[in-house]
């Protein structure tokens, strides 16, 4: 059954005045309009070319210092970080969706990965990975620690460990690391921090597996724990962990089973992101996610099954200023 958005979150694009320093760019309708402008050109000029080009559907790349991109992969996650020239990819949706990052990443001019993330191992989130990795020069691939006995042990699995001791074994020397709390990357002026990981975990549910990781840039934040549920979000609260952030991608695809109040007031977010499939056969995101969205007054919330690719943007000389685009 398909879910209904409460009133209060139809309009996913309206900026409430608090968040008023998040600009919103709205390229569908730009590409409308440029639509329009195209129809207009092809009355006169017979150009077929040219108008298939256009009407390709495919996001134009957003030149800018900053960007996070929540790729629709449908049901899975997929996250890709730009900073200057350096490129981070956090999980890769499903394997059949091999090809929709491959074609995005392409799009986006991305020639070469500096790090890609296995957020856990779950399909939805390191099947597309397998290709991915065959595909893009990558540098280095971040895992989650997880006891040998619980690791998957399935097909994908299988090639996407086989894909990865390959390159790192060819020329390429891509290094392969395990998650650890308080780890961190610099990129250009950006910082990725691992908050933590939790092998622990990884013979009750490998979702609290799930590598936590902030991006930071400025002023700009975003805050990506894969499928963590409850448990892995209340040792965070235990731990008094630093999770704070601008953007939030909801945990486990806005599963009820994830994002309590308690973790959502912790993190404190601006903008919440959800990444789902349409009409998914789990019901995510669940309307007790929505409820709690309600209490804590949460008026920027996207998906990815309503909004397609969302893409969050900032330039160094807009000070802090955040902006947004979506592409379906
Ligand atoms: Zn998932």
């Amino acid at each position: 059954m398909a879910y209904k958005l409460p009133p209060k979150y139809s309009k996913a694009y309206k900026l409430s005045p608090k968040y008023s320093k998040i600009k919103k760019r709205n390229t569908v309708m730009s590409l409308v309009l440029l639509a329009v402008i195209v129809i207009a050109y092809f009355a006169v000029s017979n150009d077929v070319d040219f108008v298939k080009d256009i009407f390709n559907n495919k996001p134009p790349v957003i030149d800018t210092d900053f960007a996070v991109h929540f790729i629709d992969v449908g049901q899975g996650d997929s996250t890709l970080i730009k900073i200057h020239d350096k490129a981070i990819l956090i999980d890769g949706g499903d394997y059949h969706k091999s090809d929709t990052v491959n074609d995005y990443l392409k799009q986006q001019e991305v020639e070469k990965l500096d790090l890609v993330v296995v957020s856990h191992f779950h399909t939805d989130h390191y099947g597309g990975l397998v290709d991915v990795i065959k595909t893009v020069p990558v540098d280095e691939v971040l895992l989650p620690d997880v006891k040998t006995e619980n690791l998957p042990t399935n097909n994908t699995f299988r090639e996407l460990m086989q894909t990865i001791t390959d390159k790192k074994q060819g020329n390429e020397k891509l290094e392969v690391t395990t998650a650890k709390k308080d780890m961190t990357y610099d990129f250009d002026g950006g910082q990725l921090i691992v908050i933590n990981q939790f092998p622990e975990f990884s013979n009750d549910d490998m979702n609290n597996t799930s590598i936590i990781v902030k991006f930071v840039y400025k002023e700009v934040s975003v805050l990506i724990a894969g499928d963590l549920e409850v448990k892995g979000e209340n040792r965070l609260l235990d731990e008094n962990a630093d999770i704070s952030s601008v953007i939030f991608k909801m945990n486990h695809h806005g599963s009820k089973t994830s994002n309590t109040l308690d973790f959502l007031r912790k993190v404190n977010a601006d903008v919440y992101v959800i990444t789902c499939g349409e009409n998914n056969k789990y019901g995510h995101p669940h309307a007790k996610t929505y409820e709690t969205l309600n209490e804590l007054g949460a008026g920027n919330v996207y998906r990815t099954d309503k909004n397609g690719n969302i893409i969050f943007y900032s330039n160094a000389n807009s000070g802090d200023e955040l902006e947004v685009a979506n592409f379906k």
